[in-house]
């Protein structure tokens, strides 16, 4: 029978290196919030294949809509033969997409292709070729998402230069002292140093930072970006791959931060475990691209989209909003709990579910605990993931469907575990 350490040692001969593996575990089967080890062991899943699976593993719903459409077809390529669920996912997502204005929408397959064709469609509107993004941002491997993604080690190691045209602004970032006041100045900066605003095409940015440590912008700051980019015709994107689709409390972050973005993507929990990204934006910056000039062959797979419209339905059923955020009071007061016994938990923040424990000592970045932490609490049958630019943050991305039982079940593993590593 098969075992995680046979796989391991197949996985380091025939894998190349560069794909990681956080856990070194390999899956049988899973449903809702739970995984099976090859094994046969039992984990609580607080990861959700990273921001996947905010309806959970194989929601009933999702997987009832993915095999009536494997019952029809599975790919004509929406550039060769149209199909209805492909524009009933653009119906639905220009619907819910903040911004006041008639919107379009394209549609891919990872969230990194999302952002690369948001900086195409931000060129091709505005005739400018610079994009700012920020320190510690993500925004994915592929090359020209890339060049965005703020953290050179290990995304862009050994890769040599990235692209030319983009410009690095400080993220507000209160907890390690960048105010919103010292970001608006490093735009101002890079006006002043670098490249003057007419040739900015775009100013992209994460509502809340996923992989950079899941710090949240501010309303105010979004509103001062949004001012900034009206007063020079900068297109303003809003990256919501990890805080889309219901994570924070409202279908899109930006909900919550009183301006809306020109360009948003997404992707991931929006098909809840199928390969689906995308773009909405307003119609006429949506269209400056000519027929041909967006696309792939993949790109809004018909079983992906089938996903999505159960996704976005089961939201509306099972009042997912709400339960983002009865999960993130739930998971935040009973960690606002442990923090009174371990100093090192210097904070706990989240909005909506998407929540981070940042663990600090002596006023310095404390990355030293995380690894046991994940690996003690994968031995007790929890599975965590680490993130942020010091790599620092503990972050809990449970399904919004996972029982509340399993959340606390979850929550006295981490407990345990604190005990045991932060003392
Ligand atoms: N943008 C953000 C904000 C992300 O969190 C991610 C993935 N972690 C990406 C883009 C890239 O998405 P993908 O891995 O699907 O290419």
């Amino acid at each position: 029978s098969k075992t995680n350490e046979g796989l391991m040692t197949r996985r380091q001969a025939a894998v190349a290196q560069g794909v990681g593996q956080i856990h070194p575990i390999f899956t049988q089967r899973a449903e809702n919030a739970t995984v099976w080890d090859v094994e046969g062991r039992e984990y609580i899943d607080f990861a959700g294949g990273i921001a996947v699976l905010n309806t959970g593993h194989l929601h009933p719903k999702v997987k009832a809509a993915v095999q009536a459409q494997l019952n029809d077809f599975s790919h004509t390529c929406f550039m060769v033969l149209g199909y209805e669920n492909y524009i009933e996912v653009c119906e639905k997502v220009n619907q819910l997409v903040p911004g006041d204005f008639a919107k379009k929408t394209a549609l891919f397959t990872s969230g990194s292709e999302a952002v690369e064709n948001a900086v195409k469609v931000a060129r091709a509107y505005t005739k400018r070729a610079g994009v700012i993004a920020f320190t510690s941002g993500y925004h994915g491997r592929t090359m020209a998402a890339l060049a965005l993604t703020g953290k050179v080690a290990p995304y862009s190691k050994g890769m040599g230069l990235m692209s030319a045209n983009v410009f690095r602004a400080e993220f507000p970032c209160e907890i390690h002292g960048v105010s919103e006041d010292d970001a608006i100045a490093s735009i101002e900066r890079i006006f002043k140093n670098d490249a003057e605003p007419e040739d900015i095409a775009a100013i992209i940015i994460e509502p809340v930072q996923g992989e950079g440590g899941f710090y949240a912008a501010s309303p105010s700051f979004m509103q001062r970006l949004r001012l900034l980019c009206d007063a020079h015709g900068i297109m303003l994107i809003a990256d919501e791959v990890q805080t889309g689709a219901g994570r924070t409390g409202t279908f899109f972050a930006m909900e919550q931060m009183g301006v809306a973005a020109d360009i948003t993507t997404f992707a991931k929990s929006i098909a809840g475990g199928f390969p689906l990204s995308g773009i909405t934006g307003k119609a006429e910056v949506m269209d400056a691209i000519g027929p041909g000039g967006l696309g792939g062959t993949y790109g809004g797979s018909p079983l992906a989209c089938a996903a999505a419209l159960a996704v976005i339905e089961v939201f509306e059923q099972e009042n997912l909003l709400e339960r983002a955020n009865q999960v993130g009071d739930r998971i935040k007061s009973a960690i606002s709990e442990m923090q009174q016994q371990h100093h090192q938990i210097a904070e706990v923040r989240g909005l909506g579910a998407m929540i981070a424990i940042e663990l600090m000592e002596e006023g310095k970045p404390a990355p030293q605990y995380c690894p046991q932490v994940l690996k003690e609490a994968r031995d007790r049958g929890l599975i965590l993931l680490s993130c942020g630019t010091y790599g620092n943050v503990l972050r809990v991305l449970v399904p919004l469907t996972a029982p509340d039982e399993q959340i606390d079940a979850g929550l006295q593993i981490m407990a345990e575990v604190f005990d045991l590593v932060l003392n």
